[in-house]
């Protein structure tokens, strides 16, 4: 299967002038666009009235005050987006400027058109005279490398740009088929890349900017080495971005070292949870999980659900044991082959299953809209993660419903969680009818007390310490 995009779009003649009709790609070339929202027809003529209407509503949207071009605001309204999220009001004017920023965003914030709007701008105004990639975007797992560079072809829609992405775990060659092509802007995994640089498949020499998305989770996923690996073959004359969910001290070590006197953007604590999730636990011993987990699927409410799993071999096999009971679902994880992961993915897109089960790091970037539950069937080992799992529901101001299941051997995991998170979950009584009881946090006093003082800091988890009864090599497998 292709694992890229190369698109070789016409350029714009002028540096923000609109041009004619953008080459679609051919969801059958482009297998893993199959099941994305239909490409954006080629435009018709307008009418002078829609074109001064169109006209009007770029000059007052709010983009446009952000400094940005027409076409890109076009794309927007396209889009459906009325108003810039927060880190979007903050971050763009940045870069527009020229300037270095380090955010600190989760997902779901709205954060990759943060970043990809203004750099499409930088790159349309500049001199074309020399080829090369002007643009890399470095991110942690393929799923977020294919949604950015999905991106890049929306917002850049009327600009034309030639853009490509490139993973592991799929076969190299077309990636080099579409690195020759010439892309300006890449999306790109750290270790893909660094193979690719290593045999002189692809030089940096030209990149004017770099952007680290979800660093935390590129150090944490092990990438560090080679995230400073390909940073020391890029020009030291670029700009830079770095967007990170959690801000522990080795992110802000490497931005240290990477970023030259960035503006700051903070959009929201590191860790705290979206307001739009509401947020619940069931204490359930392990064996009831199932039949708990069948319980809230029989809700008619639950439109479209990600259940959470430590492991990919428990992924596996709640997926078959779903399918036994009658439930279509989906599993995502890291032993699945690109093309196995897609078709799951876009199984839970279109609906044909309502059900995703996913580990962890598969998960990174999944950007479905209409989750309307997320479930951690089992409680993750690094409570960060508790952070990003809940962020794929109650995206863009959605609302969205976010339940753990927590049996007696992850109480010190969730204590972890609800430190970070700065509150308690609240116990899911109704969902906890009829399962056999087990000690809840008004009689555990395994349960600490908040102390309302800092949260632990993030890395602490690094010392296993905390967490009683689960390994950290359960979380190291699922990737
Ligand atoms: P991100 O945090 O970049 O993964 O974006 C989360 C979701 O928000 C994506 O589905 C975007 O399409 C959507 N989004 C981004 N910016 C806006 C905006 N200004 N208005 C509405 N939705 C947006």
């Amino acid at each position: 299967m292709q694992s890229f995009r190369p698109r070789r779009h016409r350029r714009a003649s002028g540096p923000v002038g609109p041009v004619g009709p953008r080459p679609s790609p051919s969801p059958a070339s482009v297998p893993h666009l199959a099941a994305r929202p239909a490409p954006v027809p080629p435009p018709r003529v307008l009418t002078a009235a829609e074109q001064a209407a169109q006209a009007a509503a770029v000059a007052a949207s709010p983009f446009t005050s952000l400094g940005l071009v027409e076409t890109l605001v076009r794309a927007t309204l396209e889009e459906g987006y009325t108003t810039p999220t927060p880190v979007q009001t903050a971050v763009i004017p940045h870069v527009l400027a020229g300037r270095d920023v380090l955010a600190c965003a989760q997902t779901g914030t709205g954060k990759t058109a943060a970043f990809v709007l203004p750099l499409l701008q930088r790159l349309a105004a500049a001199p074309r005279a020399e080829p090369g990639v002007k643009v890399l975007v470095l991110t942690p797992t393929r799923e977020l490398a294919a949604q950015i560079d999905e991106r890049v072809e929306a917002y850049g829609r009327h600009l034309g740009v030639r853009h490509c992405v490139i993973f592991g775990g799929v076969s190299q060659r077309p990636q080099e088929t579409a690195l020759r092509a010439g892309p300006e802007v890449l999306v790109a995994t750290p270790g893909r890349l660094l193979d690719l640089i290593r045999q002189r498949v692809l030089r940096l020499d030209k990149v004017t900017h770099l952007v680290l998305d979800e660093a935390d989770r590129m150090l944490d996923m092990g990438f560090v080495r080679d995230v400073r690996a390909v940073c020391a073959v890029i020009p030291t004359t670029r700009e830079t971005l770095l967007f990170s969910a959690t801000m522990p001290p080795e992110v802000a070590g490497l931005a240290k070292a990477l970023l030259k006197n960035p503006a700051e953007v903070h959009v929201t604590p590191a860790a705290t949870t979206a307001t739009t999730v509401e947020q619940s636990v069931v204490f359930v011993a392990k064996e009831d999980k199932r039949a708990l987990l069948e319980r809230v699927l029989a809700d008619t409410q639950v439109a479209r659900a990600i259940v959470f799993m430590r492991t990919k071999h428990g992924a596996n096999r709640l997926s078959d044991q779903l399918a036994r009971a009658g439930i279509q679902a989906g599993a995502i994880h890291g032993n699945k082959s690109q093309n196995a992961r897609q078709r799951a993915l876009d199984a839970f897109k279109d609906g044909t299953s309502r059900v995703l089960v996913a580990t962890d790091v598969a998960s990174r970037g999944i950007d479905v809209d209409g989750i309307s539950h997320v479930i951690n069937y089992e409680l993750p080992t690094t409570p960060e993660s508790y952070v990003h799992r809940i962020g794929r529901t109650g995206r863009a101001g959605a609302t969205g419903e976010a339940i753990s299941f927590c049996d007696p051997e992850e109480r010190g995991l969730l204590a972890d969680i609800e430190r970070i998170i700065r509150r308690r979950l609240t116990l899911n009584e109704a969902l906890a009818v009829g399962l056999p009881v087990v000690a809840s946090s008004a009689s555990d006093p395994g349960r600490p007390a908040l102390t309302g003082g800092a949260p632990r800091a993030p890395q602490n988890h690094r010392n296993g310490g905390h967490h009683r009864g689960v390994s950290r090599g359960a979380s190291r497998g699922a990737r």
